[in-house]
């Protein structure tokens, strides 16, 4: 698919000028585009308050050196962002990735994608990003500590509770949480709600683990429903073993499917009896090991290196949840091949731009990332309301407001396709409904 409409092709052409050498970026601001054409034509109100030209650029881009000593006593130094790329409905709010393949352009692009996803939430928090090229896989825990610790001596410069709030994502976990809230409050000698998905001893949120992958199937659930399906019996492929991938096994499985196949960056599993999902939680929560390891208990199931087989496996949905572009317009015939009518997206951007047109073209049902993944910062959201009036609600409580949102995005996404021509478009939906809440506000208060 090609974007059409003059104004979008213009401004798209700027922003690549503008944003050279960053394609994750410019890939993203190109699929909300095209599902905006009919946004551009329908509001020349938003046009001419100049929305579209503001929202590609972010509102504050923050890079910094981080210095911290290894274990031999060598210095190491790795680069640090932060981008604070809108505010215009609640404080800047999205992850820290922690990751090799970390550059401007990843976090760019994250943090561009968070803004509709915040705004799907419905609850109050802006759109913002950060991370790190640093590697946490196979650093001692003093390690990444001293990372942590100098990372967040500059970040909390830039962050607050009610200005920029962060959480996790690829390599940030409850471990790296809890070494950064430990060091903004030491340095701002204040306890205070600025990070999200902290330990439950320090104002966590009951649910937080559980809350993406859990969100992901509450609204696979309430897409399959719509469509006359259900999980019930239905053989899926998860992408992925790490938080997103493990709390969504549980929650398919609970629902009544069977997941057969998990993944890391090295490669995957297939166990046609259904993955045993303690062991994967032992092995990758607890011994931080690789998921090849499943194989030594479970020597029925079959471990293949690489990473782009697992969509070769015969399903009836799939979940990637591990990285972006992970799954090509060859994985996607291949799960078509296979008779998969659902792929809903976990991770961020999983698939590429080709994929998309596959699901599209075989008629396959398609939940876009923005709106399937949003259930994380939902809870982030719920976690910073808990702080502020200093309670704690239960997991029953959270998990409910959890499932309730879920479906209320799930809604916005169908009647925002139907509104604009695209019915069971959930991509468009996702796009337009998150857009039109933040393009209003933007609009409202002025050229800002
Ligand atoms: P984790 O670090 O817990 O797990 C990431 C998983 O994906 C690991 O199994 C990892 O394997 C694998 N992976 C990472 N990079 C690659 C790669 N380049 N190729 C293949 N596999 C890879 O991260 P999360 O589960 O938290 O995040 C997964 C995705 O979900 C990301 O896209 C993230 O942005 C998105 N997301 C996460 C949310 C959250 O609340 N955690 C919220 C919303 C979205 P390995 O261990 O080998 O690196």
């Amino acid at each position: 698919m090609a974007l059409k409409n003059k104004y979008l092709v213009d401004l798209l052409e700027t922003v690549k000028k503008r944003n050279q050498g960053e394609p994750e970026f410019i890939q993203a601001v190109t699929e909300v585009f095209m599902s905006l054409e009919p946004v551009a034509e329908k509001r020349p109100d938003l046009v001419e308050a100049g929305v579209f030209e503001r929202i590609v650029e972010p509102e504050r881009q923050i890079i910094f050196r981080v210095p911290w000593v290894d274990d031999n006593g060598v210095t190491q130094v790795n680069r640090g962002f932060r981008i604070e790329f809108n505010s215009a409905i609640g404080p800047y709010k999205g992850g820290l990735r922690l990751h090799p393949s970390v550059y401007l352009g990843i976090i760019k692009f994250l943090g561009f994608e968070q803004i509709f996803k915040n705004s799907l939430t419905t609850l109050p928090m802006g759109g913002g990003k950060g991370g790190s090229d640093f590697d946490p896989k196979g650093k001692s825990d003093g390690e990444v500590m001293r990372f942590c610790q100098s990372f967040m001596t500059e970040l909390c410069k830039h962050i607050g509770p009610d200005t920029d709030v962060p959480a996790g994502d690829i390599g940030t976990g409850a471990r790296e949480i809890g070494y950064m809230f430990g060091q903004y409050k030491r340095i701002r000698n204040e306890f205070t709600g600025v990070l999200t998905g902290k330990g439950l001893t320090f104002g966590g949120s009951l649910a937080r683990t559980e809350a993406t992958g859990y969100g992901v199937c509450y609204f696979t659930d309430e897409l399959l429903k719509a469509n006359g399906k259900s999980f019930k019996d239905k053989t899926v492929v998860i992408s992925g073993s790490g938080n997103v991938a493990i709390y969504a096994t549980q929650k398919a499985t609970e629902l009544g499917a069977k997941v057969v196949a998990l993944s890391d960056s090295n490669g995957y599993i297939y166990d046609e009896n259904g993955i045993d999902l303690a062991l994967v939680k032992q092995l990758k929560e607890v011994e931080r090991k690789r998921i090849k390891e499943y194989v030594n208990v479970h020597p029925e199931a079959k471990y293949t290196e690489g990473c782009s087989g697992i969509w070769t496996i015969p399903c009836d949905i799939a979940l990637p949840c591990a990285t972006q572009n992970e799954l090509d317009a060859e994985g996607a015939k291949a799960l078509a091949a296979n008779g998969c009518f659902a792929v809903i997206e976990g991770a961020n951007m999983p698939s590429t731009p080709e994929a998309i047109d596959v699901y599209f073209e075989k008629g396959m049902l398609y939940g876009p990332a923005k709106a399937a993944n949003a259930g994380g910062v939902a809870v982030s959201g719920l976690e910073m309301s808990q702080n502020s009036e200093r309670l704690s609600w239960t997991f029953e409580d959270v998990d409910g407001r959890l499932k309730s949102i879920m479906k209320e995005i799930f809604k916005s996404c169908d009647e925002a396709a139907k509104e604009y021509g695209m019915e069971g478009n959930y991509m468009a939906g996702a796009n337009i409904a998150g857009f039109l809440k933040v393009a209003e506000a933007m609009k409202a208060q002025g050229c800002v």
